[in-house]
C-alpha cells in the first residue's frame, strides 16, 4: 500500500533500523524493489529524481508506482528526491507523491528555513510528508562531476531548523558523499549522536552507496532511519546489462522477458543486500 514517511520512519527510529530509499527509473526498478521488499517484509521508499521527471516522466513514474504499490502487502512511499523548486514539488504532490524532499542545502541557513517552512506548510495541508537537508552532502553530481567538499551539519542549528520548519525528516551531513567514493569515507558518528540528541525526528543519510557496512550499521544504531541508495543501484544495473548483452549476442530476436531477466536479477540482488544492511527485514 502507498503511504507517507510518517507511517514508516518513526517506527524505524523507535526500533533502530533504517528504511532504504531507492531511486528508480522505470517499472523494472519498481518491480525489483517492491518484490524484494515484500519477500523480506521490509518497508519500501521509491524515490524519483527531478531529471527523470522531466517531460512525461512525472506521469509515467507516478502512474507505475501508484498503479502497482497497492497490490503489495508492505508499505511503500512514493518520494520526490532532491527537489530544488517549489513548482516541481507542487506538481509531484498533484501527481500523487506522498512525500517530498526540498533540498535547500545550498541556501544560507535562514533562507533554507524560509523555503522549507513554506514547502512544509503546503505539503502538510495536503497530507504529504517533507524531508529537508541541513549542511550539505556533496560528492559527485549525476553526470559524475565533482561537487567539492561536503559541509557537515552543525548540531547547534538543528533544533532551530526543525522547530521553525516543521519538517518530518532531516537529511544530515556526517561524512558521506553522493556517487562513487574515490577513497573510503569516515562517518562522524559522534556528530550524528549530537544531532540525534537534540531532535526527535527521523534523520536521513544521503550518499549511502559504497559506504562500508560497519559504518552504515553504526549510523543506523545512532539515529539514521532513512538510507538513500542510488549509485549502488546504477552499478547493479550496469552489471545486469553486461549479462543481458551476452544473451543478445546469442539470439538476435531473444524474448524481452529473457533479455531483461539478468538486469532484474542484478537489481533485486542489490536491493536484498541493502534491506539486510538496513535491518529493515521482517518488520511488517
Ligand atoms: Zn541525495
Amino acid at each position: 500500500m502507498l503511504c507517507t514517511l510518517n507511517e514508516v520512519l518513526p517506527r524505524a527510529r523507535k526500533d533502530h533500523y533504517a528504511v532504504v530509499a531507492f531511486d528508480f527509473y522505470n517499472d523494472l526498478f519498481v518491480r525489483a524493489i517492491l518484490e524484494a521488499c515484500e519477500e523480506k517484509r521490509a518497508p519500501a521508499i521509491l524515490a524519483a529524481l527531478p531529471g527523470d521527471l522531466e517531460g512525461r516522466g512525472m506521469d509515467y513514474m507516478a502512474a507505475v508506482a501508484k498503479g502497482v504499490a497497492p497490490s503489495y502487502s508492505i508499505p511503500a512511499v512514493l518520494h520526490l528526491d532532491h527537489a530544488k523548486s517549489f513548482d516541481l514539488i507542487k506538481r509531484a504532490i498533484g501527481a500523487g507523491f506522498g512525500s517530498v524532499m526540498l533540498d535547500g542545502s545550498d541556501l544560507p541557513f535562514h533562507d533554507n528555513i524560509e523555503a522549507t517552512r513554506e514547502v512544509a506548510a503546503y505539503a502538510h495541508a495536503r497530507g504529504v510528508t517533507v524531508e529537508a537537508e541541513l549542511g550539505s552532502v556533496a560528492g559527485a553530481d549525476l553526470e559524475g562531476n565533482d561537487q567539492g567538499p561536503s559541509l557537515l551539519t552543525d548540531p547547534k542549528d538543528v533544533a532551530e531548523f526543525v522547530e521553525k520548519t516543521g519538517v518530518d525528516a532531516l537529511a544530515v551531513s556526517i561524512g558521506t558523499a553522493h556517487g562513487v567514493y574515490k577513497s573510503k569515507p569516515v562517518l562522524d558518528i559522534k556528530l550524528l549522536g549530537e544531532i540525534a540528541a537534540v531532535v526527535d525526528i527521523p534523520l536521513v543519510l544521503h550518499g549511502g552507496s559504497g559506504t562500508p557496512d560497519d559504518q552504515l550499521r553504526d549510523a543506523i544504531r545512532n539515529g539514521i532511519t532513512k538510507l538513500n541508495v542510488y549509485a549502488d543501484i546504477r552499478i547493479a544495473l550496469n552489471s545486469g546489462f553486461g549479462a543481458a548483452a551476452g544473451l543478445a549476442a546469442r539470439r538476435a530476436d531473444e524474448l524481452p522477458g529473457k533479455m531483461f531477466e539478468p538486469i532484474a536479477q542484478s537489481l533485486r540482488k542489490e536491493v536484498l543486500k541493502k534491506i539486510s544492511l538496513s535491518m529493515s527485514d521482517n518488520r511488517y
